[in-house]
């Protein structure tokens, strides 16, 4: 449906997104545009692996801010999936400044050729660096306020996504390796309408598993263990959700979030973050986009805050208002953006 409604081949587009033209000339010149840091690479830095590599990060004033590594490139010993975490984490009180890792599983290439990637992964790495730009710019004292909670700490990766699609910062990446021409506009039009495919089941699968990972995290502890299958069933039954052709996104007995993965009674935080994030951008539409003024007042309010201040007194700050959810409901192409 995906191909014969969208016509979107991912050959067609792989070829205007490569790795490090993605990282280099849309991922990092994204955070120059909105938040005026700069990047160097270094080589004598020690890594891991080779395929690692290692970013001084600049502040806007040309002093030292961070130190980025960028490990993208599947291993064969490497854990699936995309992630960001810190070796050193930012503290006035211990006078550290983060050192900062996002990594993914993208194919290596063979010698000589390009790492080329699809749009989803192009998206990956702006969402995992939304994350390494909240550590970066972190400036608290303690390093116990450092981290935030798990209904807060995907707002600042869903939104730096949102840049993926920004007309400035795509023309700067989304460039055909081979001659560096840029993509053919019927071809980003193509990108931008299959980014609505298929969203009313992504939100409801979503839902589902956010009810069911609530309903058994509210159990007491004095609760009679449960028959799993028929817990599953009453709690979608008892929320509306208990839709056959929409099943949760994970069944009780494989969802590994919310039993070891610290999201317990937490997996809601995914949409949550999602209204916070969808609201900040429109706010950041209303005010001119992609402006170092925007990006310095969100790093103000938002990303150097950690977890000194309550999350909502946070978003208050920067937007005036308690979130709305009608922006994250256009986003999906679920609501129209009139009222
Ligand atoms: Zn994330």
């Amino acid at each position: 449906m995906r191909k014969a409604r969208f016509d979107l081949d991912e050959s067609q587009v792989k070829p205007y997104f490569e790795l490090n033209t993605v990282l280099e000339k849309g991922v990092l010149y994204a955070a120059n545009q909105l938040y005026g840091v700069s990047f160097k690479e270094c080589h004598d830095i020690p890594v891991y692996n080779p395929d690692v590599r290692v970013f001084e990060v600049f502040d806007r004033d040309g002093k030292h801010l961070a130190l980025f590594y960028g490990d993208y490139l599947k291993r064969d010993n490497k854990q699936g999936g995309a992630w960001n975490s810190s070796f050193v984490g930012q503290s006035q009180l211990l006078g550290t400044t983060p050192v900062i890792y996002n990594v993914a599983n993208l194919p290596k290439p063979a010698p000589g050729q390009p790492a080329l990637i699809s749009f989803d992964d192009v998206t990956t790495m702006f969402h995992e660096f939304g994350h390494a730009l909240h550590g970066f710019f972190s400036n608290i004292a303690y390093p116990s306020l450092g981290a935030s909670a798990r209904d807060f700490v995907e707002f600042p990766s869903q939104f730096n996504e949102h840049w993926a699609l920004d007309p400035k910062v795509f023309a700067h990446y989304a460039v055909n390796y081979k001659t560096g021409a840029p993509m053919p506009a019927p071809l980003v039009g193509k990108i931008r309408r299959a980014a609505k495919f298929n969203q009313g089941y992504a939100l409801g699968e979503l839902i589902a598993a956010a009810e069911l990972d609530m309903q058994w995290h509210a159990l007491p502890a004095s609760a009679p263990k449960q028959d799993v299958d028929a817990f599953e069933t009453a709690a979608l039954a008892k929320t509306g959700l208990d839709v056959v052709h929409v099943p949760p996104r994970y069944r009780t007995s494989y969802f590994q979030h919310i039993w070891s993965g610290g999201y317990a009674a937490g997996y809601y935080g995914y949409l949550w973050t999602q209204m916070l994030e969808n609201d900040a951008f429109t706010w950041f539409t209303a005010h001119g986009g992609l402006t170092r003024a925007n990006g310095d007042r969100f790093r103000n309010l938002v990303l150097s805050r950690g977890h000194s201040q309550d999350y909502d007194t946070i978003f208050r700050n920067f937007y005036g208002k308690d979130p709305d959810i009608r922006p994250m409901l256009e986003d999906r192409g679920l609501a129209s953006g009139a009222n």
